[in-house]
C-alpha cells in the first residue's frame, strides 16, 4: 500500500540535495573542525559557511548564530542559559500557555530553582493578547518568550508587536519560530527579536541538528559545559554533516520559498473547504488566516481521534492527533484546553499537516478516507 504523509509539522524527509552535500563530510572529509591539519581546517570552512547562511536566512550577524542539536535544545539554552546569566536584573519570565514542550518544560526546570514564571491565556484562536502580555511584565521581568507559530493549531503570534512592547520595556525576547521557518520569512531585526529557535529537521533537514540566535550583547550561559565549541556557548564536536544539511536546507527553502508556500497553502485551503462542506460537525481549530501555509487542525465533534488516526492508518495515511509529542499520552492537547475547546472537540482534532511531497490528488483521498473513517468510527 502506498503511504500518504500528512504530518509535516511532526518531521520531514530529507531533500536529496541536503543528502548529496551532507555525505562527504560523514565519509571523506571526516576531520575534526578544531583540529588544525587540512580535512579539519575543510570541517571548520564548512560549519562557518553553513553558519553564515542561517545568520543570512534571519538578517542576524554570523556571530549570533550557534548550532545546537535540536530545537528542543535550542529552546532550553535560550531560556535557562538568558535567566541564569541575568539573575542580578531579576527572576521573573514571561511565556505562553501554548509553548512547545521545550519552553514550558524549561519553565517548570526553572520554577523549581526559585525563578518565577508568567503564562499567558490565549484567545479562542490561540492569539496572545498584547495587553495581558505588557501588564505582565514587573522591574524583574528578564525574559519573554512567546513562540511564533504553534506546532499544534498553526497560529501566527503577534511577534513583532510584541518585540516591540519587550523593547520598550528593556525586556529580552526569545521566540521558538521552529514551525515558523519556510513558512514565514525571517527577519530579527525587523521583529526586534533578541533570540530564536530553529529545527533542520521540520525543514527537510536531518533530524539532530537545530540553531539559536542570540543577538549580540544578550548575556547568556552555557547549560553543556565541554570544550570551547560554539564560541564557549554550546561544548561539543560540531556535526559537521548537519550543521552542513541546515545550510542547504536553507539554500533550498530560500530558492524555493514563494513556490513551496503557495503550493502548501493550495492544498490546505482545499483540504479545509472540502472538510467544512461534506462534514457538518467539523470545527477548525487556530487562527483561519493569520497561520502558517502547511498546517489544519480540525476537530470533529464526538470522534476520538486516536481511532480516527487507527483507520487513517489503515489506508496509509499518516496524520496526527494533537502534537506528536503529546499523542500516545491520554492527556488532552495544552494547546487546545487553553484555547478553550470543549471536551468533545478537544478529543476529536486531527492535525493534518501538509509539505513538498503532497499533491492535490493524495488531498482527495485524504478527504475521501476521513468521511469512511469517521463513518466508522461513529458506528461505535
Ligand atoms: C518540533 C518543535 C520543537 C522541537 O524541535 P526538535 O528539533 O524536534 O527538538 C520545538 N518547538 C516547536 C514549535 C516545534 O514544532
Amino acid at each position: 500500500m502506498r503511504m500518504r504523509y500528512f504530518d509535516y509539522a511532526a518531521t520531514t524527509p530529507v531533500m536529496p540535495d541536503v543528502i548529496k552535500e551532507m555525505i562527504p563530510y560523514l565519509n571523506i572529509e571526516y576531520g575534526n573542525p578544531s583540529s588544525m591539519y587540512s580535512i579539519g581546517r575543510k570541517n571548520r570552512k564548512a560549519v562557518e559557511e553553513s553558519r553564515a547562511k542561517v545568520a543570512k536566512f534571519i538578517n542576524a550577524k554570523t556571530n549570533e548564530i550557534y548550532f545546537t542539536s535540536c530545537g528542543s535544545e535550542s529552546d532550553n539554552l535560550a531560556i535557562k542559559g538568558i535567566m541564569m546569566a541575568n539573575k542580578e536584573k531579576g527572576r521573573h519570565l514571561i511565556t505562553t500557555k501554548i509553548e512547545h514542550p521545550a519552553v514550558l518544560n524549561s519553565c517548570k526546570w526553572l520554577e523549581s530553582n526559585g525563578f518565577n514564571v508568567t503564562y499567558l491565556n490565549v484567545d479562542s484562536n490561540g492569539k496572545v493578547n498584547l495587553a495581558e502580555l505588557e501588564n505582565s511584565i514587573r522591574s524583574d521581568t528578564v525574559l519573554i518568550s512567546v513562540m511564533y507559530a504553534n506546532n499544534e493549531v498553526g497560529t501566527i503570534e503577534p511577534i513583532e508587536s510584541i518585540g516591540e512592547i519587550a523593547r520598550a520595556h528593556g525586556v529580552i525576547f526569545h521566540t521558538d519560530a521552529v514551525q515558523a521557518v519556510g513558512s514565514i520569512q525571517i527577519d530579527v531585526e525587523k521583529l526586534k527579536v533578541d533570540a530564536l529557535s530553529l529545527s533542520g529537521h521540520k525543514i527537510y533537514a536531518p533530524k539532530g541538528i537545530g540553531a539559536l540566535y542570540v543577538r549580540e550583547g544578550v548575556k547568556f550561559s552555557s547549560i553543556q559545559h565541554g570544550g570551547h565549541q560554539e564560541n564557549n556557548k554550546r561544548a561539543g564536536t560540531e556535526n559537521v554533516a548537519g550543521i552542513v544539511a541546515l545550510g542547504k536546507a536553507i539554500d533550498l527553502v530560500i530558492k524555493d520559498f514563494d513556490k513551496y508556500n503557495t503550493n502548501i497553502k493550495q492544498l490546505r485551503d482545499f483540504y479545509i473547504s472540502e472538510i467544512e462542506s461534506r462534514f457538518d460537525d467539523a470545527k477548525l481549530n487556530g487562527d483561519r488566516f493569520d497561520r502558517i501555509a502547511g498546517n489544519a487542525n480540525i476537530s470533529f465533534k464526538g470522534v476520538d481521534a486516536e481511532q480516527l488516526l487507527l483507520n487513517l492508518d489503515s489506508y496509509g495515511i499518516c496524520a496526527s492527533a494533537g502534537s506528536a509529542c503529546t499523542s500516545g499520552l491520554a492527556t488532552p492537547s495544552h494547546v487546545l484546553l487553553a484555547m478553550g475547546l470543549k471536551e468533545e472537540y478537544i478529543q476529536g482534532a486531527l492535525r493534518v499537516s501538509f509539505g513538498l511531497g503532497n499533491t492535490i490528488e493524495d488531498v482527495k483521498f485524504l478527504v475521501d478516507k476521513i468521511g469512511e473513517s469517521l463513518k466508522k468510527c461513529r458506528r461505535f
